[in-house]
């Protein structure tokens, strides 16, 4: 196999300032970030290790767990297929829609990485028919011709000036470098591919299997679009994405958001049970999952089975050294061909679901220090699947080269005891330090490679472990007090621990108000004239409302004025909607489909306006998940804050795709 282009590629990466810059920026964010985030759970490492037991029991027995999540998706009225390969999953997404009389077809597509590995754009344009990324960073990349540069910011290579560029020569703008201007012209050119779609195609972050419900996560909320807005919605999803049970998935989904984008839960979190019922008037009419194999099987009974255990979080490659310097672009096979997955969990599946042959080298990109692991939110021994994938076989220490042999069975006796593993570092510590000064030298790298690319460093004062787990541990808050922030209170005469309403209200507020939500309290008396006051401020006169809505009818809206629409018409500027609960720890909306209850009033004008009862916010994500309005619902949205996207340059902006703004009225 040949690792020429890969070389080539990194020597590229590194060459690259603008490049470099960029992904320092990233992951110095990211990395700090998730610290702080992970601070907000006081019992994150406990989590983890749940995460991971949860994990392996599904994947040990994903058979059974599959025939009980098919089996309720076709009880819930899902149409659910099996795909081999990804030759499978196409011909069925051809089946899916060779009915529709309109050719070619217009497919709207919410990010989904499973759709790289199938590379499922390309294919569907291959047969003539028109795919648009709708994710902000995707829609980037897809417009450069490219393929995403991290698993979860997909335009992490590029500076402000390269969009700006773009957007010039391709959607004819102006040439400009505000990120506002340049996100608010993406929305009002995917707001119609959405309006328009013939279908709209998702991945699946999680697969329920008690209640064959599909979980999705997205901030700038293109994700409810896809699904809620277009008559057909075909989901993708890996078959390992399943967890038990919706306590499973509250406890991945609070680990999730904290990891990849270090939030306490990402914008939009949807819980689709089933497609839209005959009283409902939005939401897709039909919906597809196909769960597809495309090695994973193989995967499953191979030494590299814990890879499955992935959540896609992206943290290890943030954590990554090496990563860091190439950015997923210098991912590539021994074809040329980039890695549908790059980084620390890429250089495991991708020569695990594709082929050793043309991605096993990618193995070799890791210093093995161990950050993704401690990254990792489901504790995956990734350095120990790396060596496996260098073994170049499928059972851990066969394949290996005598020298290798001897090599690792040396290393086994120092590294079992401590007293020669702390000689080896100091000698090896002393060797560094005779051979760096003299790294510059013109003949060095010629005789030890060296020098090629990068000089030969001079070792830290203190192990990188060491300084690694000093940072992790220092910055985090003290517990103590983030649990005083809590909703929960110690009841002084009891001493008992417990949420009362005004501790929840409180705590609701705070957390919604920190992530840019507006919240009032009102009384009944009081509510219908503070919106329409609202209203009014902001010259709004046409709402898209639900039919019922506490203490706020259609009267003294249409008496004030204020035209009330009943339909998903996307001209309305605000979305007046009630909620079936709300997330205190959180700052989250819960909303539910049903009669008279659109979907799209919470989704497609600019304000959403939501009124709720104190008595209706729960302190946990786990609790509100399990409510039986939301269990039974076709259809249930997390909202936790207004639309966003930190998609270029890291620079959050404000409303995507979703509304600008999310305002609460709290009735007392
Ligand atoms: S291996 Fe772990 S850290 Fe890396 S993407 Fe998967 S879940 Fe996240």
């Amino acid at each position: 196999m040949s690792t020429r282009l890969f070389h080539q590629r990194i020597r590229a990466s590194i060459a690259n300032e603008s490049l470099q810059a960029a992904l320092d920026a990233n992951a110095e964010r990211r990395v700090k970030g998730r610290i702080t985030a992970l601070a907000t759970l006081p019992d994150w490492r406990e989590r983890r290790q749940r995460a991971h037991a949860i994990r392996a029991e599904v994947i040990t027995h994903l058979d059974d767990y599959l025939k009980v999540f098919t089996g309720k998706l076709v009880e819930n009225g899902f149409i659910v297929h099996r795909a081999a390969d990804k030759a499978d999953a196409l011909k069925i997404i051809l089946d899916i829609t060779a009915a529709t009389t309109r050719k070619p077809l217009l497919f709207a597509k919410s990010k989904s990485m499973i759709s790289e590995e199938i590379e499922l754009n390309h294919s569907l344009e291959a047969m003539g028919h028109r795919v648009v990324e709708t994710d902000l960073g995707e829609y980037i990349v897809q417009l450069r011709g490219e393929k995403p540069a991290h698993i979860i910011t997909p335009a992490v290579h590029l500076r402000r000036q390269d969009v700006g560029k773009l957007f010039h020569e391709k959607l004819g703008i102006p040439y400009t470098e505000d990120v506002s201007i340049l996100t608010s012209t993406a929305r009002k050119i995917l707001r119609e591919v959405f309006l328009t779609a013939d279908v709209g195609i998702s991945g699946v972050n999680f697969g329920v299997a008690e209640t064959g419900t599909l979980c999705m996560v997205t901030n700038e909320g293109n994700g409810r679009m896809v699904t809620t807005v277009p008559p057909v919605h075909i989901a993708l999803m890996g078959m390992e994405r399943l967890v038990p049970t919706l306590g499973d998935l509250a406890l991945m989904l609070s680990l999730l958001a904290r990891s990849a984008t270090v939030q306490k839960l990402t914008v939009y979190t949807q819980l689709i049970n089933s497609p839209r019922r005959l009283e409902e008037t939005d939401g897709a009419q039909t919906r597809h999952l196909i769960i597809l194999d495309n090695g994973r099987w193989r995967m499953q009974n191979s030494p590299l089975q814990e890879a499955l255990y992935c959540i896609r979080c992206g943290a290890c490659l943030n954590a990554c050294p090496v990563f860091r310097e190439l950015g997923g672009h210098a991912y590539v096979g021994s074809d040329g061909s980039m890695a549908p997955y790059p980084g620390p969990i890429g250089s495991i599946v991708s020569p695990g679901l594709i082929g050793l042959e043309q991605f096993g080298y990618l193995a070799q990109a890791s210093s093995l220090c161990g950050a993704c692991k401690d990254a990792c939110p489901v504790d995956i021994d990734l350095p120990r699947l790396l060596t496996r994938v260098r073994a170049g076989d499928k059972k851990p220490g066969i394949g290996l080269s005598i020298q290798s042999k001897v090599g690792l069975q040396i290393y086994g006796v120092i590294g079992s005891s401590p007293r020669l593993f702390s000689l080896a570092q100091k000698l090896a510590g002393l060797g560094a330090r005779v051979v760096s000064p003299f790294s510059e030298w013109m003949w060095l790298p010629a005789v030890t490679g060296w020098g090629t690319s990068k000089d030969f460093p001079r070792p830290a004062l203190k192990p990188f472990r060491y300084r690694f787990h000093r940072e992790d541990i220092d910055s985090l808050p003290d517990t103590k007090k983030i649990e005083s922030m809590g909703a929960k209170q110690k009841d002084q005469e009891s001493g008992e621990i417990k949420n009362t309403n005004e501790n929840l209200v409180e705590r609701f507020t705070q957390e919604l108000k920190a992530i840019g939500g507006q919240v009032y309290r009102v009384t009944l008396n009081n509510l219908a004239d503070s919106v329409i006051a609202l209203l009014k401020e902001r010259g709004m006169d046409t709402t898209l409302t639900w039919d019922s809505v506490p203490a706020l009818d259609e009267n003294s809206l249409t008496q004030a004025g204020i035209k009330v629409i009943r339909t998903g018409d996307p001209t309305a500027k605000a979305g007046i909607t009630g909620a079936a609960a709300a997330i205190a720890e959180t700052g989250t909306l819960v909303i539910i489909s049903g009669k008279g209850q659109l979907l799209s009033a919470s989704l497609l004008p600019d304000i959403h306006i939501a009124v709720i009862h104190s008595s209706q916010i729960v302190y946990s994500l786990e609790e509100a998940i399990q409510i039986k309005a939301v269990r039974e619902a076709s259809a249930a949205v997390l909202i936790t804050g207004p639309s966003r996207t930190a998609d270029i340059e890291m620079t959050l902006t404000i409303g995507v795709h979703g509304p600008k703004e999310l305002i609460v009225y709290i009735l007392e």
